[in-house]
């Protein structure tokens, strides 16, 4: 059997549902698990918040979808998050 997956490896998942979240993708369920996760990981809860208030931004500002520009920096973001953040995968 496979071991469970480590906080490191749900929060890495977690950054790239954040990335299809900003572009509204996500289905209800995924939306709820990625909810439950941000309230157990304070890490993930910040930075979640942090881009929400950027699209919460926008959509205040009227637009429906956000600018091309504001999703591809934001997009940019979490790349970079995964690529720095996230340890070296392990295979064993
Ligand atoms: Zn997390």
């Amino acid at each position: 059997m496979k071991t469970t997956p480590t906080s490191q490896d749900r929060c890495r998942a977690l950054l790239e549902e954040l990335s299809r979240f900003i572009d509204g993708e996500l289905t209800g369920a995924e939306r709820r698990s990625m909810v439950r996760h941000l309230h157990s990981c304070p890490c993930c809860q910040h930075l979640a918040h942090g881009l929400k208030q950027t699209v919460d931004l926008c959509q205040k500002a009227g637009a429906t979808r956000l600018p091309g520009d504001l999703r591809t920096r934001a997009r940019a973001r979490i790349t970079m998050l995964l690529a720095s953040g996230a340890p070296a995968r392990r295979r064993s």
